[in-house]
C-alpha cells in the first residue's frame, strides 16, 4: 500500500523516541534532547510524506524536511545548553509538529468519505492531534514569557505523554483501517476492469446498465451499443495472439476518441464490446456509433511491418423505461449480428417499436 512503508519508518522513530525517553539520563541532558526533537520531528515528517504518497500526491524535497527537522533541533538544542528556555523549547517542538500533523489531515482528506472512509478517520485523529499540539502551550497556562517551573513541567508531562499515545496508538489503528480499504480498492479495481484494455469488466458493465436502468419511468430512453470487431480471428491466425491483443488495445484507444466523460465502456467478451451513453439521443447514439466506425476504419493498427485495417460492425438500440436491461441488450445484440450479416464494416439501428414515442434528452 503507498506510504506504508513512511508509516511504520515513523512509527519505528515513535518506538526510539520513547527508548530515548526511558534511558534519559544516561547521557548529556543535550544529546537527549537533540536525539528526541530528532526522532519526534522525523515520525510527524515521515507521516506526512507517507499521507501524501498514499492519496498519490508528491511530497516536498526531503531537503526541505531535513532542513526543517535540522532548524527545529537546533534552536532546542540552543534553547537546551546556550540559553536554557524550556517554554521556548516546548512552544517549538510543539508549534512544528502541529502543523505537520494538521498538513497530514488535509493531504489525507481526499477522494470523498464515503468512497474512502479510513482515510478521514485518519484525517479527523491527525487534526485533534495536530491541534491539540498548536493550542498545548497555551491549554497548559505555560507563561509564555518567563522559564516554566519544574513543578508546573511535572504536573503536566503525564497528560501531554498520555494524549501522544493516545494519538499515535489511534493513528496506528486507522493506518490497518486503510490497508483494508486499499485491498478492498485494490480488489475491486481488478474485477471491474477489463486487464487488456483498461474498460469496464463485463460484471461492472452490467452493473451500471442495471443502475442506470433502476431510474424506470423517470428517466430517458438510455442508447446502447453493441459493438463486434470483424473477421477478429484472422488477425490472431496471421500475426498471432498478442498482435490481436494490440488490436483490442488500438480498437479501445480510438473508441474513446468518441466518448463523453459519462459514457461507459464495457468489454462484454473476445473482442465483443458495448457502450451506455446516458444524456445522449437515439441520433447522437447513431452519430457516435458512425463516428467510431469510420474512425477505426481509418486509423489502421501498425504492426512492425504493415498496416492492418480493422472494422467493426455495431448495433444500436435503446433501453425504454421500465424495460429489463437484458432485453435491451439482446436486441443491441441482434442489431449488431444483422450489421455482420449484412456485410459488416457497418452501423444497424434496431429501436423497439414504442421509442418514436419516447422522449429522449
Ligand atoms: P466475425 O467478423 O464474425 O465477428 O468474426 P471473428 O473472427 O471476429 O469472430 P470469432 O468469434 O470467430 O473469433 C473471435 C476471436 O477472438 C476468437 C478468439 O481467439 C479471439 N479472442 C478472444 N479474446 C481474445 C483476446 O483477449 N486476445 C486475443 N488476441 N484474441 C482473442
Ligand atoms: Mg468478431
Ligand atoms: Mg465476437
Amino acid at each position: 500500500m503507498p506510504g506504508l512503508a513512511w508509516w511504520s519508518l515513523a512509527h519505528g522513530l515513535g518506538f526510539l523516541a520513547c527508548l530515548e525517553l526511558l534511558l534519559r539520563g544516561r547521557w548529556p541532558g543535550v544529546v537527549s534532547v537533540a536525539l528526541a526533537q530528532g526522532l519526534l520531528l522525523g515520525m510527524g515528517y515521515f507521516i506526512y510524506v507517507g499521507a501524501r504518497r498514499h492519496v498519490g500526491e508528491p511530497h516536498p524535497p526531503h531537503w526541505i524536511g531535513a532542513l526543517m527537522i535540522g532548524a527545529v533541533t537546533s534552536v532546542a538544542v540552543y534553547f537546551t545548553s546556550v540559553h536554557p528556555d524550556f517554554t521556548a523549547r516546548f512552544l517549538i517542538h510543539s508549534l512544528s509538529l502541529g502543523v505537520l500533523f494538521v498538513l497530514t489531515a488535509q493531504a489525507m482528506a481526499k477522494g470523498g468519505v464515503s468512497a474512502y472512509p479510513a482515510r478521514y478517520l485518519l484525517a479527523a485523529v491527525s487534526l485533534l492531534h495536530g491541534l491539540f499540539m498548536l493550542g498545548r502551550p497555551w491549554l497548559f497556562s505555560i507563561d509564555l514569557s518567563g522559564p516554566m517551573s519544574l513543578t508546573r513541567m511535572t504536573a503536566i508531562s503525564p497528560f501531554i505523554l498520555l494524549e501522544s499515545a493516545v494519538a499515535m496508538n489511534v493513528m496506528a489503528f486507522c493506518v490497518l483501517l486503510l490497508v483494508a480499504e486499499y485491498s478492498h480498492g485494490e480488489l475491486r479495481r481488478l474485477v471491474d476492469r477489463d486487464e487488456l484494455t483498461g474498460v469496464h469488466s463485463r460484471r461492472a458493465f452490467l452493473h451500471r446498465l442495471q443502475q442506470l436502468s433502476d431510474g424506470g419511468g423517470q428517466r430517458p430512453a438510455l442508447p446502447i451499443l453493441v459493438i463486434d470487431l470483424d473477421h477478429f480471428k484472422r488477425i490472431n491466425d496471421t500475426w498471432g495472439h498478442s498482435a490481436g491483443d494490440d488490436a483490442l488495445r488500438h480498437f479501445v484507444e480510438v473508441a474513446q476518441r468518441c466518448m463523453r466523460v459519462q459514457d461507459t465502456m464495457g468489454r462484454l467478451g473476445g473482442e465483443e464490446f458495448a457502450v451506455l451513453l446516458p444524456r445522449a439521443s437515439v441520433e447522437q447514439a447513431q452519430g457516435v456509433a458512425e463516428r467510431l466506425r469510420g474512425l477505426l476504419a481509418d486509423h489502421p493498427l501498425r504492426l512492425t511491418d504493415e498496416n492492418v485495417r480493422l472494422t467493426t460492425s455495431i448495433g444500436v438500440t435503446v433501453l425504454l423505461p421500465g424495460e429489463s436491461p437484458e432485453v435491451a441488450l439482446g436486441r443491441a445484440d441482434q442489431a449488431m449480428y444483422r450489421a455482420k450479416s449484412e456485410g459488416r464494416n457497418r452501423v444497424v439501428s434496431m429501436l423497439a417499436p414504442l421509442v418514436t414515442e419516447v422522449r429522449v434528452a
